[in-house]
């Protein structure tokens, strides 16, 4: 069955699903966007991640031309359309089709697409193993300049480190932020474990508000009984962590064995992190909106 792509209020095959070379979106990265999950017929936290879209919208005064409601009715329609039970979503909504200044005001209306697909599991060897990262040069925007609580289609920052991890021939980047506290990876959030308190770098540190992040600190609290720190650390704790792993909804909870060639504890996943491998895992297949 052809892939139907969610346009602008309508459903359309993925060949003519296209955008204007003049979109902002595209010449400036002018927009927000989401990545959603379905598991079993059920969107995981769907409200949350529209949530996170609508405040990303406002803080780039962006008017998203359609209510959360209708939004949440376009995904589910899209997956509907698209016979899908599990698979990743892509919500993008740009600043529309305007001329080749920077000035918003000449655009017209928002654009907004998604694209629901199958998911692209990583390696299941990467859960088992555990994954190596490396510490890159790039740091994490500072909020003064662009928040990176806001999740705009502007992801150069990300990118820039992601390349510096490839170079290393690594999967994946630790991003600290400009005083050297550690703030997340490119696209996924970073926790360790310190004496069975589970920490993680607060918002003002300058990170995505995870929604992965958001489920994992719950399920710590009330399935682990763990205590649960949001706190500023330094790379040193990350060498001298006794667990470490990554959450994000593309790789859920995944572990982390050895950074910048140090090895975390005895190189192995903790205890706790498979743990809440499973609880996480266990959670997406209870709750969720129905498909
Ligand atoms: N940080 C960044 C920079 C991200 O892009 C993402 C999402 N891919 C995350 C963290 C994890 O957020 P979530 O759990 O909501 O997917």
């Amino acid at each position: 069955m052809a892939q139907k792509i969610y346009l602008n209020g309508k459903l359309v095959p993925r060949e003519d699903a296209r955008i204007s070379v003049f979109d902002h979106g595209l010449l400036y990265g002018d927009g927000v966007f989401e990545g959603i999950r379905a598991y079993d017929s059920r969107v995981f936290r769907l409200s949350q991640h529209l949530d996170r879209l609508y405040d990303s919208a406002r803080a780039i005064a962006l008017k998203i031309p359609l209510t959360k409601k209708e939004m949440e009715e376009a995904v589910i329609q899209t997956l509907r359309a698209n016979s899908l039970k599990n698979g990743y979503i892509r919500l993008v909504v740009t600043r529309g089709e305007g001329d080749l200044g920077l000035d918003p005001r000449n655009c017209g209306k928002p654009a907004v697409f998604i694209i629901a697909d199958k998911i692209e599991l990583y390696p299941e060897e990467w859960y088992k193993k555990g994954l190596e990262l490396v510490i890159v040069a790039t740091k994490r925007n500072i909020p003064e300049a662009i928040d990176p609580g806001i999740k705009s289609l502007n992801y150069l920052n990300n990118i820039l480190a992601k390349i510096e991890a490839g170079l290393q021939n690594m999967p994946e980047a630790v991003m600290l932020n400009k005083e050297g506290y550690v703030a997340e990876c490119t696209g996924d959030n970073i926790f360790i474990v310190e004496e069975n308190v589970l920490i993680t770098p607060p918002f003002y540190v300058g990170i995505l508000a995870g929604i992965t992040r958001q489920a994992v600190m719950e399920l710590a609290r009330e399935k682990l009984g763990l205590l649960v720190r949001e706190e500023a650390f330094t790379r040193l704790h990350l060498y001298n962590a006794d667990e470490c792993f990554l959450t994000g909804t593309a790789a859920e909870v995944i572990p982390v064995v050895k950074i910048d060639g140090r090895k975390i504890a005895e190189g192995k996943p903790g205890k706790i992190t498979t743990r809440l491998i499973k609880e996480f895992r266990d959670l997406t297949r209870k709750e969720g909106t129905k498909i």
